[in-house]
């Protein structure tokens, strides 16, 4: 059976065929249309486009932003806003004719990591997404871990731990709190503490080339954000305690990260011992639909 995933993304919009192998037989994407019932049609052309090009009907899974209210079947938390209060996944089945799975899209980069990227075999793996925002899926024995209210792996909307006296409150969060991890550390916030504590403005990527090249404010910056990320995963660790983490997003190509991180999880970790997988997503930006595709495999409970 072809499996179709969908990676609705805030700029783009993408769909892909994957064979059982999971070898891609098609791809096609195109620009987020930026209203919802544009939106919907994108999504009912594209699948029909990489249907058309793979040559049958396929299963259809979504990764989209925010997640689904199991008590009012609404979107939430979406940052393409015009998704949130709206029966999305309802009115794809409705375009498409078929029914749809859809979950978000730190969970699609979780599963699809899981099943063949960079956490094959890990028994668990949490990913996290460090990019404009920060989010979190966790995938136990191949199956997303989705909660009872479909909250489980919100871990960029938990407060930092440890904190230190001058981050604390920290800075305000869209969600109406203060200090969540999502504040400090997506690339949004190593922009922001970068630019509190040197009075310059630099974007999340430069700050961390600067830092390479022997910036000194930008090399204190990423210092900051790597003990914040290591205290960040040190809780995930004494809560789950997952065999790998993937990292995707913006930030997750700084390659220092990966060598620099164990050192600051390890003293925050309740345990004598800890170690795990930690890397890059092998799919990169292909992840999240090769996630969504895989939402109907067997025994998955998604939306
Ligand atoms: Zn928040």
């Amino acid at each position: 059976m072809i499996e179709i995933g969908v990676d609705f993304g805030g700029t783009k919009i993408e769909a892909a065929a994957l064979a059982p192998d999971g070898a891609f037989l098609s791809r096609v994407r195109a620009p987020n249309p930026g209203s919802y019932d544009a939106a919907i049609r994108a999504v009912r052309e594209l699948v029909e486009e990489a249907e058309g090009q793979a040559g049958g009907q396929g299963t259809v899974g979504v990764g989209a932003p925010g997640s689904v209210s199991p008590r009012t079947g609404l979107i939430r938390n979406a940052n393409s806003t015009y998704l949130n209060g709206r029966r999305f996944r309802e009115d794809l089945e409705t375009a498409l004719g078929r029914p749809i799975r859809l979950a978000n899209d730190a969970n699609c980069l979780a599963l699809s990591e899981a099943v063949d990227g960079a956490a094959a075999g890990a028994a668990s793996t949490f990913a996290v997404i460090i990019g404009t925002g920060c989010g979190g899926g966790l995938v136990v024995n191949g199956l997303v871990v989705d909660g009872a209210n479909g909250i489980a792996g919100e871990w960029g909307h938990i407060s930092l731990p440890w904190p230190k006296p001058d981050e604390v409150p920290g800075p305000s969060c869209w969600c109406g709190q203060c200090g969540c991890l999502e504040t400090w550390i997506s690339g949004t916030g190593l922009q922001h503490d970068f630019a509190r504590v040197s009075g310059r403005e630099l974007k999340g990527a430069e700050i961390v080339a600067a830092a390479k090249s022997g910036d000194a404010d930008a090399a204190a910056a990423f210092e900051r954000y790597v003990d914040r990320l290591g205290r960040a995963l040190a809780m995930v660790v004494n809560l789950v305690d997952p065999e790998a983490f993937v990292f995707g997003g913006g930030v997750s190509n700084a390659e220092d990260l990966y060598a620099r991180l164990p050192a600051a999880i390890s003293p925050y970790v309740f345990g004598d011992a800890w170690t795990a997988t930690l890397a890059p997503a092998k799919w990169g930006d292909s992840s999240g639909v090769r996630g969504a595709a895989r939402l109907w495999r067997a025994g998955q409970k998604v939306s």
